[in-house]
């Protein structure tokens, strides 16, 4: 019987929360913080966080190209909030000199979409793949998706108070899955379960 071991990149953020969670859920989970550490994984999440930091640990542990190696290569990978920033191929409202991105989700983040507007807030989320019954997601100083590519699958959106614009906070594209909420942070695992099936 071969196990599925999922990998949490446990650098900065909120890491030990989705440990735990998939740990609940009998799922085989691992920290990584190094290259090797990546080796016999069947999937990674990519926790929330602060994107800049968790970049520049990265490239300080050697992490950057293993990390484009792994998503790029079609392993499954989950980013939420400062991991979908790190995901994607474009971003805007960096600091300054940017930061590196992993990429490999073709769409555009605003790093701090609606952190310009309230620093954190809890919506119940229309996800049509959940039919009836909405997710709680907690938004904290989050990044929104801007602009997509016609490949990439929408799968939530919202419309920002005083915004004609709806935004996507959730998307999928082949085997890269991004929330721009924390759903390691409630105790509705319906997303875990998702990316554990994308897994296996
Ligand atoms: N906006 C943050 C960043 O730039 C992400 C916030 C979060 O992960 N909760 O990294």
């Amino acid at each position: 019987m071969t196990t599925t071991t999922i990998g949490v990149l446990a650098l900065q953020g909120a890491f030990r929360e989705h440990v735990k969670i998939l740990r609940n859920l009998g799922i085989a989970a691992e920290e990584v913080r190094k290259p090797d550490q990546l080796n016999g994984l069947n999937g990674l999440i990519i926790p929330g966080g602060e994107s800049t930091s968790m970049a520049l640990i990265a490239e300080r542990w050697g992490m950057i190209e293993p990390l484009r190696r792994w998503v790029h290569s079609g392993r499954p990978t989950w980013g939420t909030c400062a991991g979908m920033i790190l995901l994607a191929e474009q971003a805007t409202g960096q600091k300054q000199g940017g930061q590196a991105l992993i990429g490999g989700l073709d769409v555009t983040v605003n790093r701090n979409y609606f952190g310009r507007q309230v620093d954190s807030f809890e919506i119940e989320l229309t996800v049509k793949a959940f039919g009836d019954h909405p997710f709680h997601a907690v938004f904290i100083r989050a990044p929104a998706i801007t602009a997509v590519a016609p490949h990439v699958e929408v799968l939530a959106e919202i419309q920002p108070a005083g915004d004609s614009n709806q935004v996507a906070v959730a998307a999928r594209q082949g085997t890269i899955l991004a929330t721009a909420f924390h759903p390691e942070l409630t105790q509705d695992h319906r997303w875990h379960q998702m990316f554990a099936e994308m897994v296996s």
